[in-house]
């Protein structure tokens, strides 16, 4: 799960790490208050997306008049950087910090590693910039440090990062004290991703958190009510959020074919085929091993409302997952829904007989697939022949 900016510093505030002060405003008008006690100040879009500097979303306000027309602007617009896709987010709520000058920006975060089983430091002195860029154009400006869990933070690895930062003195201490925290919060509210990006050295010498990113373990959330109060479902994709409520795994895709596969590693291996065979996935949606015929019909319910879908592609082997589960799903949905989009389907395995007969009998118009890449190709195709003439009705 993910959270704002502004909830990511007060958590940073609660364990002790250096934020400059700041407000949340949802209309320009609680901008133009907030400003008269920070101005000059920093006005910064909120969504989930970072790269928000280079898109428009932070922009800096010398007087509250200036803050309130940037507030005006920004709210309701769409903001589109190089994270949210071409879709973009809405800015529904603008945080006003206090204005910090800067002398040298850095990267820093925590995450896990799980090639070490450990946590992992990151550490540049090229902050600002996304960390995706530096560690692809300048892998050797940064610098990894494992921290075990059961082990704990040692100064000596911290030591490390300070010495790589050029950090020294105060400085060093201080920086050591932010990185405690950092692995404190972590832990505490089992974090995915507790990132600073750009820690500052301001001109008075003082180490400060210009922005704040914390990622959590959506597996963990159960333990920490405190932190799902934090969620914010206007951030989220609809049918992601939808999913999340039956229990089903499902990501949002740019392309037309929508999937309904029984497994992380088949729902993998069936968008690698519908690429090789031409096409692009409209999503990764796994139901899990042991769905239910109400999880199917949910399942198949958020694919059929996604109208950039142009066929279904349902491709199942049955282990523990039924065949006969999964075609009482599709046919109740699609008795529900009166599925106008062609419809592939590929059964094998436990019960497959079973699905195949009762498909058959539903007389449902289907497409039956013999494999996978069978499949595949069946639904690239279908999807094809759907857009032509979704295309030539309304020419
Ligand atoms: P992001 O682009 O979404 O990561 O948003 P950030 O919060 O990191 O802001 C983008 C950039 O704006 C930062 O990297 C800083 O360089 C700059 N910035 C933000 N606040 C201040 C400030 O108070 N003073 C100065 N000089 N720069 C700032
Ligand atoms: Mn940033």
């Amino acid at each position: 799960m993910k959270i704002h900016e502004y909830q990511a510093a007060q958590l940073f505030r609660d364990y002790g790490l250096p934020v400059p002060g700041g407000h949340l405003a949802v209309t320009a008008e609680e901008a133009y208050e907030i400003a008269q006690t920070l101005s000059p100040c920093v006005v910064k879009a909120q969504v989930h997306s970072g790269g928000r500097g280079k898109a428009g979303g932070v922009k800096m306000a010398s007087t509250p008049e200036e803050a309130k027309k940037i507030a005006s602007d920004m709210l309701g617009m769409k903001l589109v950087t190089k994270q949210t896709g071409p879709e973009g987010k809405i800015v529904r709520k603008v945080y006003l910090s206090e204005t910090v000058k800067v002398k040298q920006e850095y990267y820093l975060s925590v995450t896990t590693d799980s090639a070490s089983g450990s946590l992992m430091i990151i550490a540049s002195a090229e902050g600002g910039t996304e960390i995706e860029e530096i560690a692809k154009h300048h892998p050797e400006k940064i610098l990894k440090v494992p921290v075990s869990v059961t082990e704990g933070f040692k100064q000596y690895q911290g030591l490390r990062v300070a010495d790589y930062l050029g950090l020294s003195g105060d400085h060093q201490k201080e920086l050591l004290r932010i990185l405690r925290g950092m692995i404190r919060l972590f832990l505490e509210k089992d974090a995915s991703l507790v990132e600073i990006n750009p820690l500052v050295l301001t001109e008075e010498g003082v180490l400060l958190c210009l922005d704040a990113k914390i990622n959590f373990d959506d597996n963990a959330l159960f333990r920490h009510p405190e932190i799902t109060e934090l969620r914010d479902t206007d951030e989220e994709d609809v049918r992601e959020y939808e999913a999340s409520k039956y229990g089903l795994n499902y990501i949002s895709l740019h392309g037309n074919i929508g999937c309904l596969v029984n497994g992380a590693g088949l729902a993998m291996a069936t968008m690698d085929e519908i690429q090789a065979k031409g096409g692009i996935p409209a999503n990764f949606l796994d139901v899990g091993g042991s769905a239910t015929a109400e999880k199917v019909t949910a399942a198949f319910r958020l694919l059929i409302s996604d109208e950039k879908v142009e066929a279904i592609f349902v491709n199942i082997f049955g282990g523990i997952m039924h065949c006969d589960i999964i075609s009482e799903g599709v046919i109740t949905a699609v008795g529900e829904t009166g599925l106008k989009l062609p419809l592939i389907v590929r059964l094998e395995g436990t019960n497959a007989a079973e699905g195949k007969k009762m498909l058959d009998e539903s007389g449902l118009d289907l497409i039956t697939a013999s494999d996978m890449a069978d499949g595949a190709e069946k639904a690239v195709a279908a999807a094809k022949a759907y857009h032509e003439k979704q295309k030539g009705g309304l020419s």
